[in-house]
């Protein structure tokens, strides 16, 4: 499992689609005013060759490359990472139907990172510790978040100068800063990615998540529902697929690499959010919430100095991996063009967002 999480993205690079994308031919049923397309066409569009279901469960591919997942569920693992879809996978006419902009938005950049467009190798990381000076975060009897994020980052700091890389802090030590100033650091760099930093809080919850921005049209998962201003284009929507690629490698090197140093903590996944950081950036960026400060379990692994410098060293392995993912591929056709709104589609999957329902009468915010 753990090998598969590694090589996600890696593989993804090798595909050889040759010109299946635009030639491919997508078959839409609009399920509840969205579209939906049938997992059956993700196997062919893939090259995925099996499908298997077993009650409401379903597996696409085998090995190094395996999507599966549940009828009903917003779950969804990819090479054995755990993706949130913002709508649950659906039975319709005897088959499973994942919504477009989950097709879109999360698998299509997962699975052809090197068909994103962007502007070449990353140089620069933003690298943002949460919180500072009288802004403590969370807390608990062995420390404050506030330090866990900076000795997270300073840590992070040394291995990506190591690397060869330029490395900007939004905070160099403990003092407060704006959110809106840390948008205005990240938005001054070309060539650059943001790296958020993290520890979460509340109820019994345990583990460590990825947040990436939420494309325009999905709720907040942070949200109690869905809200007008989801279907407020945001700054770093002009990244979706960049943010999804780089939560994908992110996610995957932190659960890969500390699994050694916190056997017990669980992965939550892959979630979409609108956090003012990751919201108003205009370079690819996450937020990582790197486990709980309210969980005993996590507690003690986070005041851990090895836990700590296993996610700096993730911290770098990602942004390695995201690299080389994005690297342009020779086999690779242009999927732009696509159409949507037909009940056909000619293309790849790789479509906009969705515009809002006519009728759609949700209260404001
Ligand atoms: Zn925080």
């Amino acid at each position: 499992m753990r090998l598969r999480i590694l090589t996600l993205l890696l593989f993804a690079t090798q595909l050889l689609l040759g010109g299946r994308a635009s030639a491919f031919e997508w078959r839409l049923a609009k399920l509840e005013g969205r579209d939906f397309v049938p997992l059956v066409n993700l196997v062919d569009f893939y090259g995925l060759r099996e499908f298997r279901r077993a009650s409401a469960g379903f597996q696409m591919g085998a090995g190094l490359r395996e999507l599966r997942g549940h009828s009903g569920s917003v779950e969804f693992y990819i090479n054995g990472l755990k993706f949130n879809l913002s709508y649950p996978v659906r039975e319709h006419d005897g088959e499973l139907w994942v919504s477009r902009m989950d097709l879109s938005k999360v698998i299509e950049p997962v699975m052809r990172p090197q068909a994103i467009r962007n502007g070449g190798r990353i140089e620069t990381v933003v690298l943002d510790a949460g919180h500072g000076g009288h802004d403590k975060g969370a807390h608990n009897a062995y420390g404050t978040e506030k330090d866990y994020t900076l000795d997270v980052v300073l840590k992070a700091k040394r291995l990506f100068e190591n690397a060869g890389y330029r490395v900007v802090l939004t905070r160099p030590g403990d003092q407060f800063v704006p959110l809106e100033e840390r948008v205005k650091i990240a938005n001054r760099q070309p060539n650059a990615l943001f790296l958020s930093v993290h520890f979460n809080s509340g109820g019994a919850g345990s583990g460590v998540e990825t947040y990436t921005l939420a494309p325009c049209g999905v709720p907040s998962m942070m949200a109690d529902g869905p809200r007008v201003s989801d279907w407020q284009r945001c700054p770093g929507n002009t990244r979706d697929a960049e943010n999804m690629a780089l939560a994908t490698a992110t996610h995957a090197a932190l659960i890969h690499d500390i699994r050694p140093y916190a056997p017990e903590m669980p992965d939550r996944g892959i979630k979409r959010a609108r956090f003012v950081v990751i919201r108003d950036i205009t370079i690819p960026g996450v937020l990582l919430e790197c486990g709980f400060l309210t969980n005993q379990y996590d507690a003690r692994r986070i005041a851990a100095g090895d836990y700590r410098r296993q996610l700096a060293a993730s911290l770098l392995m990602a942004v390695e991996r995201y690299n080389n993912a994005l690297k342009p591929q020779m086999s690779v056709v242009s999927n732009s063009g696509a159409v949507p709104g037909e009940r056909r589609v000619i293309s790849g999957p790789s479509v906009g967002a969705e515009r809002p329902p006519a009728q759609r009468r949700e209260g404001g915010d």
